[in-house]
């Protein structure tokens, strides 16, 4: 049966929730040179919205992780496809995911970047889920925060699917 896509955020939510974001860390990193790490591919979407709201310079580049598992449940061993090209030692660092779950992923890359020594290390989501955290990692960027769900749109997939969603849609199967 063909699951059923049921709308959770449109796109004037959408717009408006990344333009709080961008005011936000504009505030916060306003004199700081910043460089965004986006999380591919999911974030591609989110990441290039959230640099056109912002009103400071900031660098940015990519990275990737493969994580072992199938449909909605991530296995938690996840290993690095792409790493990062800029030099981000005593720079400050905000790394934006699309989603952020059981925290396996973000988990990996904080200590990923970690070992890089940023001047600072900070995570920016879209959605922040919670019901099935599994570490201590905090965002401190939220778009959405939410209990549970498996989400799809705007850059969110499912088996490669639904990316080009403009608006964001829980999946019910
Ligand atoms: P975590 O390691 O936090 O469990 O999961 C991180 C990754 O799992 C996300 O970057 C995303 O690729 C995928 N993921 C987790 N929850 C969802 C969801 O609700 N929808 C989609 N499309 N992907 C999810």
């Amino acid at each position: 049966m063909k699951p059923e896509l049921i709308p959770v955020l449109d796109r004037q939510t959408i717009a408006r929730l990344v333009c709080d974001l961008g005011a936000k860390i504009s505030e916060d990193y306003r004199g700081r040179p910043l460089v965004l790490i986006g999380v591919l591919k999911g974030a591609f979407i989110f990441l290039s919205d959230l640099v056109r709201s912002l009103q400071i310079p900031v660098e940015i580049d990519f990275i990737q992780v493969a994580s072992y598992g199938s449909g909605t449940a991530s296995s938690g061993e996840i290993r690095l496809c792409k790493p990062i090209d800029v030099d981000v030692r005593n720079k400050d660092v905000l790394l934006v995911e699309d989603i952020v779950d059981t925290g396996l992923t973000l988990q990996f890359l904080l200590d990923y970047l970690s070992a890089m020594e940023p001047a600072s290390l900070n995570v920016c989501a879209m959605i922040d889920k919670h019901e099935r955290r599994r570490t201590g990692v905090s965002v401190a960027y939220a778009g959405h925060r939410t209990q549970e769900g498996f989400l799809v749109g705007y850059g969110l997939d499912y088996d490669q699917k639904y990316r080009e969603l403009p608006e964001i849609y829980h999946l019910q199967f």
